[in-house]
């Protein structure tokens, strides 16, 4: 008896807490679709129904793993913000593929729905690639950032930038079409297309059209969708330059591929401009189809390499004056050293390092850089160690590993071992006593006076100060 009773209390109270989610939910809805405008909030969100909530984290389900994986994304931690808003102790997001919870008996229904809206959420299927609905506007806005103007230019991409500003001022000369641009995350492809599309803007009467390979997939599925291929060929065969980012985004994605080649050839046979980049070569993006790379190939390939310190420098100087802030070159310097993946991370420590300035008023040292960085420093901490440096100094000098922890003072071993120790402050976290410690239990007063030392004689003596740095390249690589 008891027992059905509470049965069913369970069940009323799981009911009024499913209304009560609904009502965070919806209010949740509105702010989302105020954010992210209708035809965003209608392609993507509101495809998203609300399942269970378990400890701190809601699940939140899609109906495909596509629009799962672009919703997580795209909108994954507005929508963990937004929850944690409305009900505090929410402080996670769970996105999934499923069906809305108790869809099948009704119970459960979903914010309502605008009348047009109310046809079935099928999606469009090519392939394993879904996507619900059509969106019409064909290329993504330039970035006003990414001009010719902003470009840093040094060894490691003085060729590519070449090649882009030959395609900015003459489009669609024999040997330049296709312009392929490759390289690693973060050095400059997007930069550079963007650059190339505004000037093109810029110097009128042309239309370009730029968009990621992921975006390119979406519209031409969403055309399936909405049975407008037609138009969507059309828009996109009407412009006089197409510009597609991240090809290798289309790796695996057969029918989207067969759609750009053909996009591709009938651009190309119109005597159009095609620019596109990837993180490979043509030859090393296997997963293409032959005849697509074979077409990539053809016109020019240019590749950016990873940054030089030079590069990072020149472009650390040219972002900390268009700041406006003084960051000394000791700072850019340190940088430089120390964030060598791409320019990206970069320039994200650099202007992080610069809102922190504008923010609290205060100069930027060195001793502030360590500070407001030091999340950014340890990920990209190299981790050399003390034995390392040890035995690269010896080597360099020619003198015994052993001397680096001996109590020999003549100047043939003193002078090396003081450089080991400049080394180890600079190029690992260890404080002065533990580097004391590795060096025959030295205390660390003799640590900071050998610090001292080479700093002084590196700058009186520039032969000495050459092989030290050489030594921290050495180490650093
Ligand atoms: P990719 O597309 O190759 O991943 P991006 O073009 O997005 O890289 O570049 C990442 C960031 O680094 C951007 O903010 C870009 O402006 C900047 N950047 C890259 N290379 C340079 C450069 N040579 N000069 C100035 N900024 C650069
Ligand atoms: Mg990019």
């Amino acid at each position: 008896m008891t027992g059905e009773l509470s049965g069913f209390d369970a069940v009323a109270e799981a009911r009024s807490a499913r209304n009560v989610l609904d009502i965070h939910w919806s209010r949740i809805c509105s702010r989302l679709q105020a954010e992210v405008g209708e035809v965003e909030y209608r392609t993507w969100l509101k495809q998203i129904s609300i399942g269970p909530v378990d400890g701190d984290e809601i699940t939140l389900n899609l109906p495909t793993r596509f629009l799962r994986d672009w919703v997580r994304t795209q909108y994954g931690d507005r929508l963990s913000a937004l929850w944690n808003a409305e009900l505090p102790a929410i402080r996670r997001v769970e996105l999934q593929v499923g069906r809305p919870e108790g869809a099948a008996d009704g119970a459960a229904p979903a914010p309502a729905d605008p009348p047009v809206a109310a046809t079935p959420a099928t999606a469009a299927i090519v392939g394993d690639e879904r996507v619900p609905e059509n969106r019409n506007d064909l290329a993504a806005p330039l970035d006003p950032r990414f001009t010719f103007d902003t470009f840093v230019v040094g060894k490691p991409n003085e060729f590519a930038y070449a090649c882009a500003r030959r395609v900015a001022e003459r489009p669609s000369s024999p040997g330049f079409n296709p312009l392929f641009l490759y390289g690693g995350v973060g050095l400059g492809k997007t930069h550079l297309m963007h650059a190339i599309g505004s000037e093109l803007v810029r110097g009128g009467a042309v239309s370009v059209a730029y968009m990621s390979a992921e975006k390119f997939m979406y519209r031409f599925i969403a055309a399936i969708r909405s049975q407008s291929t037609m138009e969507f060929k059309e828009q996109l065969r009407s412009v006089d330059v197409l510009m597609i980012d991240d090809l290798q985004f289309l790796i695996g994605k057969d029918n989207t591929q067969e759609e750009f080649f053909h996009t591709f050839n009938a651009l190309v046979d119109a005597g159009r401009q095609i620019v596109v980049s990837a993180d490979k070569s043509p030859s090393d993006l296997s997963g293409l189809e032959d005849r697509l790379r074979t077409r990539l190939g053809c016109g020019m390939v240019a590749d950016i390499h990873a940054t030089t310190f030079e590069l990072r420098i020149s472009i650390l100087e040219s972002k900390a004056a268009a700041s406006g802030v003084a960051v000394p070159a000791k700072v850019l310097e340190f940088l430089a050293h120390k964030i060598t993946s791409n320019v990206r991370e970069l320039e994200g420590a650099l202007n992080r390092l610069i809102a922190h300035a504008n923010l609290f008023g205060r100069p930027v040292t060195l001793e502030a850089t360590q500070d407001v960085l030091h999340d950014i420093l340890k990920a990209h901490d190299r981790r050399v160690t003390i034995e390392e440096i040890q035995r690269k100094v010896s080597e360099h000098w020619n003198i015994r590993l052993t001397d680096m922890s001996s109590a020999r003072r003549a100047r043939a071993v003193a002078r090396p071992r003081q450089v080991a120790m400049y080394l180890a402050k600079q190029l690992t976290s260890r404080s002065l006593p533990e580097i004391g410690r590795k060096f025959g239990n030295r205390d660390h007063t003799t640590v900071m006076h050998a610090v001292a030392r080479v700093t002084e004689l590196m700058e009186r003596d520039t032969a000495f100060a050459e092989d030290v740095e050489l030594l921290r390249r050495m180490l650093e690589s």
